[in-house]
């Protein structure tokens, strides 16, 4: 009986992963972003190029479903943790930071890396993909574009970092267009190119909440948002993306969603933190 009680103690403490009974939506920081002149490439608005250096964030999310796990964007690597004045990019122009690792956040929920039953990427640049190698036993969900850029002769040429992904590749599932990912219209891919070949963002349908579109760099910022504005810098097809961002907005308006642009603070700021989440 008494090792019984020890057993059942110890199975506990380890927090036995259980499916969550109903769909919540987690978000986390996965990073700081620091940039200085670089800036005006994403905003075109050229005063940026004198601006002070802005901080950005990295925001990775994860959906909790009675028919499994889906992990929305990795961030930026857990290892930057370990960097005191971050990783440095582009001779110190733009710094990532990471403050507290995703494996650490999704652990202090009870999950593992190996409990993730679906990993879906916006874009597989690299403040997307910086911890995808940790879950080798999910379904990764990208586009068919973009897992053909992925793996074409130069991922580099679209700003993918290949060791990120170069092991994974039978586990990634290159969708065709939209996808329902787990079969009940709850949680939906929708495709969104431009930014890159095959981006796309995620349609979270919550009870209580109401809609959310998790946006992917679909814009960078609110002010690229209010100014539809396509960014210089890193975008793979501006006539792709123009059409990407009247589909998004269509969709808003048609679900009363709210748009989450994962590299605005603001919008973070003003979010539920772990452990709370939208329901
Ligand atoms: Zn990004």
């Amino acid at each position: 009986m008494k090792l019984l009680i020890i057993l059942l103690f110890s199975f506990g403490a380890l927090g036995a992963y259980t499916p969550s009974k109903k769909l919540k939506l987690y978000a986390f920081n996965c990073g700081d972003i620091i940039t200085g002149p670089l800036l005006a490439l994403f905003t075109r608005k050229y005063q940026d190029l004198w601006a002070p250096k802005k901080e950005w964030i990295s925001t990775c999310f994860l959906i909790r479903h009675p028919k499994g796990d889906l992990l929305w964007d990795t961030g930026l690597d857990d290892n930057y943790a370990h960097l005191k004045k971050g990783k440095s990019f582009f001779f110190g122009l733009t710094i990532h930071k990471v403050k507290t690792p995703l494996l650490q956040n999704l652990k202090k929920l009870g999950i593992l890396p190996k409990n993730i039953k679906f990993v879906g990427i916006s874009h597989l640049h690299e403040d997307h993909t910086g911890n995808l190698r940790h879950f080798v036993n999910s379904k990764i969900l990208i586009q068919e574009e973009e897992k053909k850029a992925a793996f074409s002769l130069f991922p580099s040429t679209y700003f993918f970092k290949f060791d990120h992904y170069k092991s994974l590749n039978a586990q990634i599932v290159g969708l065709k267009g939209d996808h329902d990912v787990f079969g009940d219209g709850k949680v939906m891919i929708i495709k969104a190119p431009g930014h890159t070949p095959g981006h796309q963002v995620l349609l979270v349908r919550l009870k209580q909440s109401g809609s959310f579109i998790l946006a992917g760099d679909l814009y960078h910022t609110n002010f690229n948002r209010e100014t539809k504005v396509i960014p210089f810098f890193v975008t793979h097809n501006g006539q792709n993306l123009k059409e990407s961002i009247e589909k998004i907005e269509n969709l808003r308006k048609k679900e009363k969603a709210k748009i989450w642009i994962q590299h605005e603070p603001a919008h973070y700021k003003k979010a539920l933190k772990p452990p709370l989440y939208y329901d």
